[in-house]
């Protein structure tokens, strides 16, 4: 007897998180195509780090995956396989396990050292580990099957009609799917039609402002190590401040060689942003625009040179969330999301991407083992969905809420956490939350989801 046909999904957004599942499911031999609103596939040219839940998840997902990752990522503290005499050279000392060094980043101003407060290390034997965005996208768009990608549609509406999903789009097209996976990142509007769909009213479904905003650029490697010297450059920094922080990190395009700044500053009014679902995610602003918000919270040496390392424009980024706005359920029926159109989040864990590609490493599992199982329909798609969402909702909620309070305790802005000392607790606090992040077991997620899965499917075969 030959199987029923697998269903046909509709993956909403070509970023990183549907290229992935892209490859995963091309794997499965599942039907998909992917409609994306820009002409092309685009990215930002900055770094984006990866954590080692982040690249078991990979490991996971599509093994080619680690392999183009260790060749193409920045290692902080081992000399990298490209653009080697750049980096930190063997021999300097430097802790390969060095996740991020902390640093007082007014300590300066009153004429003190260099010396980081503490330093948080990754257990994995590789600390920090980042590669460029716009690279990476360039590997997944090489590995995805492009002919399944249509862009320049914006999807407006999903609508299930006579038990199929149509997908309208901005053009006065639409298109059918057995199944739809939003995957349209933080200002997803396959959310809020979920919202709308839970009950909760699609206004819900619409990203928050985190009241934080970030200066972000690449510094060309010689500026950077002119500002703060190549050990202070070769190694992951975050200095912190009162409302402010900022985060470098060595990260490389081929052959060539930059240090990722991020410049964040919390928004005292709350004004500079609308409060939900913004036009645009970015403000065109200037280096002297970044100067002045550091140098008013004490920020000099390393910072204020570093900064006037930048281009005289550059974007500031308003930081938007669901943490105010959690879904009650990452599912209705056939329509699902995944990545940050499920879990936006700011990115103080520098985990947003990681816990995307965990999500990819669950949904795939259960598909294939749906496959496997030769229950894959268009009946039990709703199943695979169910148990994506049970296993993974919690933990990806935990990473939106946690990423808000790291941004805080960097930001010297909880009281508890401003007594003398308070740098080992706050070291104590930061590591507990980055394990918490790295620790993910994907074998035994995946059993859980299954288990799920294999629950929902026994009571309907029952019913
Ligand atoms: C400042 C900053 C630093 C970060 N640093 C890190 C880090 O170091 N490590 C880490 O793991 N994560 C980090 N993150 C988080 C990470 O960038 C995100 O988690 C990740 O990019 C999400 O990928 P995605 O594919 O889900 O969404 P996106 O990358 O946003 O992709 C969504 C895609 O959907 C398309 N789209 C949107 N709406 C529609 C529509 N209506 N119709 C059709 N297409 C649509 C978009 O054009 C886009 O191509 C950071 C985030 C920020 C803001």
């Amino acid at each position: 007897m030959s199987s029923p046909p697998l269903p046909h999904l509709a993956l909403i957004g070509a970023g990183i998180t549907s290229l992935t599942l892209s490859i995963r499911l091309s794997a499965l031999a599942i039907p998909h195509t992917i409609y994306e609103q820009s002409a092309s596939l685009t990215e930002l040219g900055a770094g984006l780090g990866f954590g080692p839940n982040a690249v078991r998840a990979l490991e996971y997902i599509d093994p080619r995956l680690v392999e183009i990752f260790n060749k193409t990522a920045t290692f902080v503290g081992t000399p990298s396989h490209q653009g080697k005499e750049l980096l930190v050279q063997e021999g300097k000392g430097v802790d390969e396990r060095v996740w991020i060094e902390f640093l007082d980043g007014t300590k300066q101003g009153r004429g003190e050292t260099l010396e980081p407060e503490f330093v948080i290390t990754a257990g994995n034997g590789r600390g920090h580990a980042a590669v460029h965005r716009g690279q990476w996208l360039d590997v997944l768009g090489g590995l995805a099957d492009k002919e399944r990608i249509m862009f320049g549609k914006r999807v407006v509406d999903v609508v299930c009609l006579d038990g199929k999903m149509r997908i309208v789009f901005a053009d006065g097209t639409d298109a059918g799917a057995d199944g739809v996976v939003g995957c349209d990142g933080v200002k997803s509007k396959v959310r809020e039609v979920l919202m709308g769909m839970l009950g909760d009213g699609r206004e819900r479904g619409k990203c928050g402002y985190s009241g934080k905003y970030a200066y972000r650029c690449l510094v060309p490697w010689g500026k950077a190590v002119e500002a703060v010297g190549d050990d202070r450059a070769g190694v992951s920094s975050l200095w912190m401040g009162l409302n402010r922080h900022l985060l470098t990190f060595p990260v490389h395009r081929q052959s060539e060689q930059f240090l990722n700044l991020v410049a964040f500053v919390t928004d005292e009014d709350g004004q500079m942003w609308p409060q939900e679902g913004p036009a645009s995610l970015t403000l065109p602003a200037t280096k002297a625009d970044a100067l002045r918000d550091f140098e008013q919270a004490g920020f000099s040496g390393s910072v204020r040179r570093l900064l006037e390392m930048t281009k005289e424009r550059m974007d500031k980024w308003g930081l938007y969330d669901v943490a105010d706005r959690p879904l009650s359920k990452f599912y209705f029926g056939r329509i699902m999301v995944i990545g940050d159109a499920a879990h936006a989040s700011t990115p103080h864990h520098g985990s947003g991407a990681g816990f995307c590609m965990e999500d990819i490493a669950v949904l795939g599992a259960l598909f294939e083992e749906s496959i496997a199982h030769q229950s894959l329909t268009v009946e039990t798609l709703e199943d695979v969905f169910a148990a994506f969402d049970c296993q993974r909702r919690e933990r990806d909620q935990w990473l939106v809420k946690s990423s808000r309070r790291a941004a805080d305790l960097y930001q010297w802005r909880i009281p508890d956490f401003l007594e003398p000392n308070s740098f080992e607790k706050m070291k104590a606090d930061i590591e507990q939350r980055q394990e918490h992040c790295w620790g993910f077991d994907v074998e035994a997620a995946v059993r859980e989801a299954k288990k799920h899965m294999s629950e929902r499917l026994t009571l309907h075969t029952q019913s």
